[in-house]
């Protein structure tokens, strides 16, 4: 579904992303975890070419969309063929990125609108069906402006579903919400989890890590330092740094 190979993500002044591999299959809850700086989001914008990577070769869902030639620079396909790529995945952000001045329903539907050119009915349609998912059927018409945190990032949750992305991911999304808020949240990433929707999750929640994820992603300075199931990896930590980080997150 995912296959990522000797990634390889230079900024100006730093390397984010130190020969990366990774991959997932269709279905998997996949946790990342790590110190503030490893590489966690970089790793996940380059999924959707919100960054553009230095080397490597990603295939999503069967298509290389970016590969690199030996000795080379990383080329990508053509901005048009991305866009449509870009259209498989959904992202869930910390700050919600939701449309203020739009109703719940309007930000939901927008894209599938706008990009995928579905008519108004079936978009609001599905869009309804949605809400329901997140359990904000009742906030249809009203403006985002007007939502906890926490509703938010459910909206923002449902607007990523309504693409029928291929993948999920999502960066911190209950980092920025009252730690009694974030399990309404957690729950509903659980029910798509156990609807086997494809998600790679970066988290500072260590308990949704060990409980929902498939396989959990350790990263650090760049790299995945250790990978295993959530019992290997929180059991039985391997590396000093991994053992480290978990006694720093009691
Ligand atoms: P956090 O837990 O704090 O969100 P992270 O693991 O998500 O951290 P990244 O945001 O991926 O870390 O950053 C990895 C490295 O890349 C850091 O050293 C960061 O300063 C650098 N970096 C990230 N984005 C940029 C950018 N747009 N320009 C320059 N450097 C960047
Ligand atoms: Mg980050």
């Amino acid at each position: 579904m995912l296959k990522m190979e000797q990634i390889v993500k230079d900024f100006s002044n730093c390397r984010a992303l130190d020969h990366v591999n990774f991959s997932m299959n269709k279905g998997e809850t996949v946790a990342i975890i790590g110190p503030s700086g490893s590489g966690k989001s970089t790793l996940l914008r380059c999924v959707n070419c919100l960054n553009r990577i230095t080397s490597g070769k990603i295939t999503l869902n069967g298509k290389t969309f970016v590969d690199t030639p030996q000795g080379g620079k990383a080329q990508y396909l053509s901005d048009k063929e991305l866009r449509i790529l870009c259209a498989e995945t959904g992202m869930v952000f910390q700050h919600f990125n939701l449309f203020p001045h739009m109703t719940c329903l309007k930000n939901i539907c927008y894209a599938p609108i706008k990009v995928k050119k579905e008519s108004k009915e079936s978009a609001e349609a599905r869009g309804r069906e949605l809400l329901k998912l997140v359990g904000l059927e009742s906030k249809a018409d009203v403006y985002t402006a007007q939502l906890s945190g926490g509703q938010k990032q459910r909206i923002a949750i449902a607007r990523g579903l309504a693409m029928n992305p291929q993948i999920m991911l999502f960066d911190e999304p209950t980092s920025a919400l009252d730690p009694e808020i974030t399990g309404e949240v957690l729950s509903v990433m659980k029910k798509l989890s156990d609807d086997h929707i494809t998600m790679v999750v970066v988290t500072h929640e260590m308990g949704f890590a060990r409980e929902v994820a498939d396989r959990v992603i350790f990263m650090d300075k760049g790299k995945i330092v250790e990978e295993g199931a959530p019992e290997e990896i929180f059991q039985n930590p391997k590396s000093e740094r991994l053992k480290e980080f978990l006694s720093s997150m009691l």
